[in-house]
């Protein structure tokens, strides 16, 4: 086939802007056949750009050469089209189309390219399209309109959020792909060095510790719009390399970055066209866990009622409750009356470890026959409504003898009170996982997942440790770098002495780290850092690190602390996640032009792939086979 040369032709217009107003211009417009329709004297051809669509006419009887060049023309084909915008009559208008009014009759054309038959047609809507397909294929699936609008939301959402932290006085950084480990708590990337051979370097999995570093260089405000790797076990919706809006500032508190958060969480969401309520609530940690029983809530359903002050003894004694434990009530609203049947298949809402923790009674109407006065009680305290679901969560009796285990080094009282806050919490835990389970079960009743409601919160006060049941020790719950909330410097120093005791007093410390969550999703982490070298020294020795092993992995950053640290302060939000849930995207590959699958593959590049024996052997790296 013939191919033309674009040579100095212009377009005027995008395909998507032409309307009624430009009837009797003449235009130039290009992109791709979209669709094409054959009446015979006429063929009509939908030409589409990013912008959208415009109807073109090959009307044989006025310009039979034009009519002629159409005649092969193709799906996806590439076009420029010259012509004079006409109203198209009455009967014609299609009022679900922006340029529905108009279409352009042809007096040029240049065929720019052909194309292969495609495995799909972009502009075709109706048909379902298998996700491989679309990813092996991707650049033909980002011509797809939905696509556009995905991408076209990410760029001004991003915009959105550069321009105010520009504003509010951040200057964008960009720091090393290429670096040492930085410990986010997943597994690392690794680049084999062929200068070093034998060495590696790692992709950040967070910019962590050179952002830490701008701030003792003195930049006072730094964001990066950053590139995060992190080699994490694979589930659905997990992306290898992934987009966190990170930032850093000196002297702040925790309000500071909040009320810098919320800024730009306003901008990104006016952005894209919705208001939210500032300042966002606040809820420590061991108050979320005590409520929602999960350290990100979904407030858009209620929290749970203690009722533990409400059960009378006999009461717990015929229900086989453990009395020493938490008991608290679920309540899902609008569920209506339930049939025998599906309150059976309730029973498989908890794992089997799970009953081992908890068990749950959801026939109220039983339990109000035997403690009436108690259950009117707890359906008042509960707020419960006509319709509403309510469910009690125990702990079950256990009438083993209880855990003989002592503290190594901690005051026995103490550690008794803190294994029992342990129990405490996997109650809690339990009935958050039951609560979210029925909230999900009955979301078609209740519809509070429904319409885009964002209910922002911000969780403070986490753990700093948490306890690593595999290897029996404590490991750090956010990084290493968080402080600690300055009156609990005690409990590190009896911590520090029992690493290896599950009622250590680290896990009673609390940090000066925060989550702001969204409808019970974690949007982002940070912290207030710690500045001081000597605290520095004292976590990593209580994650069990030699002094050796400190100045092996840290030593620079140690030795940096010690040159006139600011306080300091930040935090990350994953980028991709508050795009996909503005974009209202079901998955991550949605707003990501090039992702990879849920087993970290690129289809279309089809990587990861074997390297050839020359490069390994320039890396000095031999593969086991
Ligand atoms: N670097 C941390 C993360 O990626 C966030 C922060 O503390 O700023 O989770």
């Amino acid at each position: 086939m013939q191919l033309d040369f674009l040579g100095d032709l212009k377009r005027t217009h995008r395909c998507g802007e032409v309307r009624l107003s430009d009837a009797g211009s003449t235009i130039t417009l290009m992109g791709w056949v979209s669709r094409r329709r054959d009446h015979g004297n006429l063929i009509f051809i939908d030409l589409r750009d990013r912008s959208g669509i415009t109807q073109i006419v090959f009307d044989k009887e006025r310009n039979p050469e034009m009519h002629e060049r159409a005649s092969v023309v193709r799906n996806e084909y590439v076009l420029a089209v010259t012509g004079l915008v006409e109203s198209r009559s009455e009967g014609t208008r299609n009022p679900k189309m922006e340029t529905g009014e108009i279409e352009v009759l042809a007096s040029e054309l240049k065929l720019l390219n052909e194309s292969k038959v495609p495995p799909f047609f972009p502009g075709d809507a109706s048909v379902t399209l298998n996700e491989e397909v679309r990813l092996k294929y991707r650049y033909l699936d980002l011509r797809r309109p939905e696509m556009h609008a995905n991408i076209e939301m990410r760029h001004r959402v991003t915009l959105a959020i550069r321009n105010y932290l520009a504003s509010e006085g951040f200057y964008e950084v960009e720091t090393p792909y290429m670096t040492r480990s930085t410990p986010e708590g997943a597994r690392d990337y690794l680049v084999p060095s062929r200068v070093h051979p034998g060495e590696f370097y790692a992709l950040p999995q967070s910019p962590q510790i050179f952002k830490q570093l701008l701030m003792i260089g003195g930049l006072d405000r730094y964001f990066q719009i950053a590139r995060c790797f992190r080699d994490e076990d694979l589930r659905a919706d997990r992306q290898p390399e992934f987009t966190q809006v990170d930032l850093e500032l000196t002297f702040p508190t925790e309000e500071t970055i909040h009320g810098v958060v919320e800024g730009f969480l306003n901008a990104a969401f006016t952005a894209a066209g919705y208001t939210i309520e500032r300042p966002f609530p606040q809820m420590a940690y061991d108050e979320a866990i005590r409520l929602y029983g999960i350290d990100k809530p979904d407030l858009r359903l209620p929290a749970m009622t203690d009722v533990k002050a409400l059960l009378p003894a006999d009461a717990l004694e015929t229900l086989l409750i453990d009395p020493s434990l938490p008991m608290v009530v679920i309540r899902t609203p609008k569920v209506g009356e339930l049939s025998r049947k599906e309150r059976d298949e309730h029973k498989a809402l908890l794992s089997e470890k799970q009953s081992r923790v908890i068990k749950f009674f959801d026939d109220f109407k039983r339990l109000e026959k035997s403690w009436p006065d108690a259950i009117a009680k707890i359906r008042e305290l509960s707020g419960a409504e006509e319709g509403d679901l309510l469910v009690l969560v125990a702990a079950p009796r256990n009438d083993a003898p209880t855990n003989t285990e002592t503290a190594a080094v901690s005051s026995v009282d103490a550690a008794a009170e803190r294994r029992h806050q342990r129990d405490c919490y996997a109650v809690y835990s339990n009935a958050g996982q039951l609560r979210l389970a029925l909230a999900q079960r009955y979301g078609a009743r209740h519809k509070a997942f429904e319409g885009k409601t964002y209910k922002f919160l911000w969780v403070t006060d986490f753990p700093s440790f948490e306890w690593d049941e595999e290897h029996a020790t404590w490991t750090f719950a956010h990084h290493p770098f968080t402080s600690l909330h300055e009156d609990h410097m005690g409990l590190l120093d009896e911590g520090v002495k029992a690493q290896h005791d599950p009622n250590s007093a680290l896990g009673a410390i609390r940090a000066r780290a925060y989550d702001v969550v969204l409808n019970g999703t974690e949007l982002g982490s940070g912290s207030i850092r710690i500045h001081q070298q000597d605290v520095q020294a004292k976590i990593f020795e209580a994650l069990g690190m030699s002094e050796e092993e400190q100045k092996l992995r840290f030593g620079f950053f140690l030795e940096a602390l010690q040159y006139g640290t600011p306080p300091h302060g930040g935090i990350a939000l994953g980028l991709d996640r508050i795009v996909m849930i503005l974009a209202g995207a079901p998955s991550l590959r949605e707003i990501i032009a090039f992702p990879k699958t849920a087993a970290a593959t690129d289809l279309m590049m089809d990587a990861p792939t074997p390297v050839t024996d020359a490069q390994l052997k320039e890396l000095s790296i031999a593969i086991k086979r």
